[in-house]
């Protein structure tokens, strides 16, 4: 996706293409994995062309305007200053999330598909959504 693209995303979302909206997105996107507001602002700020007035509240509006858009995922980890974000992807994903680094690993597919179907046959329950996360130890820490 380049920046034209994003710009035409923006729009179809009404929002306005400011440079540091077009930059924490662009961001999102090459992440391979979810991320902290933090991460995102450190990352950012490390980049000379960034540095005039992008600050933390700015990235963390920025997420927020993103969120009402529902143009990314918030994934929020005991605490509200680990959740993370991540471009919502139509796909729907689970993750595995590793309790000791906080490393966090999408898997492919859902295994709740066919209980999904059994529940809402059995329960008559029209059926939404369901968020599953995974935690456990990663094969790095486990050494
Ligand atoms: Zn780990
Ligand atoms: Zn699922």
């Amino acid at each position: 996706m380049n920046q034209e693209a994003i710009g035409r995303l923006f729009k179809a979302n009404n929002i306005k293409n400011t440079k540091h909206r077009l930059n924490v997105y662009s961001y999102l996107l090459s992440c391979k994995q979810p991320v902290t507001a933090d991460a995102i602002y450190l990352d950012l700020v490390r980049d000379s062309r960034n540095q005039e007035n992008l600050n933390q509240s700015t990235v963390y509006r920025i997420l927020d305007t993103f969120l009402k858009h529902q143009m990314i995922v918030k994934t929020t980890l005991g605490n509200d200053s680990r959740a993370t974000f991540e471009i919502k992807h139509h796909e729907h994903r689970h993750h595995l999330i590793c309790v000791s680094c906080n490393q966090i690993t999408p898997i492919s597919g859902c295994p709740l598909k066919g209980y999904e179907k059994m529940l809402s046959e059995t329960s008559q329950f029209k059926i939404l959504e369901h968020k599953l996360e995974i935690f456990g130890v990663c094969p790095k820490c486990q050494k």
